[in-house]
């Protein structure tokens, strides 16, 4: 690969087994899978490849941690208390853990560190803050009864994350979780569950008891649907394309699941010419080709207004032209490979039919270097609403620009999508800009600022972007259950 010296070395891969009621174990059928480093192609490690009847051990434990284990019965305090001492281990670990996560999903290891670690720590501390705060309510009803609500935990949850973000994912899962006192079975995604086997690790480090946290590395269609299935799993927590999500929902209709999901997008970005154009090309930039365009929230819909547009263009091309590819462990690089085959044949393939329905490729167009699942980063103009590149997600680093003139317009063409997962307004004009905000139909809305993410601030889709939210207060709803408790006073 023709980059400058790696300056950091791969880290070792230490846990590569299911972990189950406190043990590493192989699986029951003895296989294993290869997980494969995108920036060159080759296999890091094999991990245990868990199906059904891993899933039904792991249920088994989450279980009898929840029940009859020393999870049952610990303050609530104290469980705030564990998950700091996990954050803490995380933050002791960071730089390692940015590097596996570097090594396994192939994003430059100074995003991981700058980004996905203290995102990661930050979410697991402000849920620990909420563990000893989930009050019930008295409620005043007809009649000499004394009526209270308990908030108790929703049971034992399945939680199924993609790779785009693998550590971050844990922790927004496992945060609330653990907070509302449940017990988990996780099956990270199969191209990148090295770094969730490690905070599998530091939990149990950390002091978090056994059969808490279950992790089950596998494939979705197995290891996944068997999740969904199991009558002893009472929540499934998804985050991943709709597709998927449609074959859990009907999987889990048999046993009536509650279910949270955190799906694709094609978000909207719009530029008004009276914006800072500086701040909102570098914004722009940052929206698509950040994680390289693996983002569910990625602004992939580059809206903005004719009288700018070609300057605003001309500013994009520049920041793509800049832009450092590379090996991800080197601290330099800000664009590493795309995660896997599949996803580098299907974003080219997309760059194809952007072509060939007449949009102009005026940046990149092509695969980086001659090993790696590497992407320029590419940029469309001449682009429509019905393309198949303004209307799919690529999750790739391919940036559509489209025209406009005025406000009603885009909104309407900003709507125009079965996604609403995030949107952005870049202006000048506070009016305008909290006038897109209120029409635009999005779960989230950032205003002169992209990807600005927070433990605190709700995160989730309108439409078919996802159902419930994650993060913040309402990220715990998803989790407990209210139990309304009535007493006779006579
Ligand atoms: P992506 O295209 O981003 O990989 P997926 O939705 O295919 O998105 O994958 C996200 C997660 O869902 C992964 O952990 C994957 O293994 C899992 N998954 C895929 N298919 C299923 C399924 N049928 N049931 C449960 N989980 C699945």
């Amino acid at each position: 690969m023709a980059t400058a010296s790696p300056t950091i070395a791969p880290p070792t891969v230490r846990q590569t087994q299911c972990f189950i009621g406190g043990q590493w174990v192989p699986a029951q059928s003895g296989k294993t899978f290869d997980t494969i480093n995108p920036a060159t192609e080759e296999p890091i490690a094999q991990v245990a490849e868990g199906d059904a009847a891993d899933v039904n051990l792991a249920v088994e434990a989450a279980r009898n941690a929840l029940e009859n284990g020393e999870w049952s019965r610990i303050d609530a305090r104290d469980r705030g208390a564990l998950m700091h001492r996990l954050a803490d281990l995380m933050e002791e670990e960071l730089d390692e853990l940015a590097a596996l996560e570097s090594l396994d999903n192939g994003k430059p290891i100074s995003d991981a560190k700058a980004a996905d670690l203290p995102l990661a720590i930050d979410c697991l501390r402000y849920y620990a803050g909420y563990a000893d705060k989930l009050h019930g309510q008295t409620i005043p009803i007809r009649g000499n009864y004394f009526t209270y609500t308990r908030r108790e935990p929703v049971g034992v949850v399945g939680q199924i994350i993609p790779w785009n973000f693998p550590i971050l994912m844990a922790a927004w899962k496992w945060g609330p979780a653990l907070a509302a006192g449940c017990t988990i079975v996780m099956k990270p995604a199969e191209q990148t569950p090295l770094t969730c086997l490690r905070m599998g690790r530091l939990a149990q480090k950390a002091g978090i008891p056994d059969g808490v946290i279950n992790i089950i590395p596998g494939y979705g269609p197995t290891a996944g649907a068997s999740l969904v299935k199991h009558p002893g799993v009472d929540k499934i927590a998804f985050t991943g394309e709709y597709l998927t999500a449609q074959i859990i929902m009907s999987d889990a209709s048999q046993t009536l699941k509650r279910l949270t999901f955190e799906l694709g997008g094609k978000s909207p970005n719009i530029v008004f010419a009276d914006a800072d154009l500086e701040a909102a090309a570098a914004g722009s930039h940052f929206a698509l080709y950040f994680n390289q365009g693996q983002c569910c929230c990625a602004g992939s819909r580059l809206f903005v207004e004719e009288s700018i547009h070609d300057e605003f263009v001309e500013r994009l091309i520049a920041m793509n032209q800049s832009r450092k590819l590379g090996d991800p462990l080197d601290p330099a690089t800000e664009q590493g490979p795309q995660v896997d085959q599949a996803q580098f044949d299907k974003i080219l393939k997309y760059i194809d039919i952007g072509n060939n329905e007449g949009a102009q490729c005026v940046s990149g167009g092509a695969r980086w270097g001659e090993q790696g699942y590497y992407i320029e980063p590419t940029l469309f103009t001449g682009v429509t609403d019905e393309m198949k590149i303004a209307t799919d997600e690529i999750f790739g680093p391919v940036l559509s620009v489209l025209k406009f003139k005025d406000v009603g317009e885009v909104i309407d063409r900003a709507n125009n999508t079965p996604y609403g997962l995030a949107a952005a307004v870049w202006t000048r004009d506070i009016g305008k800009a909290h006038h897109v905000a209120a029409k635009v139909k999005a779960g989230t809305v950032w205003i002169n600022c992209y990807d600005v993410f927070d433990a605190a601030a709700p995160f989730g889709g309108f439409k078919m972007s996802g159902m419930g939210r994650e993060l913040g207060e309402r990220g715990l709803d998803a989790y407990l259950e209210s139990k309304t408790v009535t007493v006779a006073l006579d």
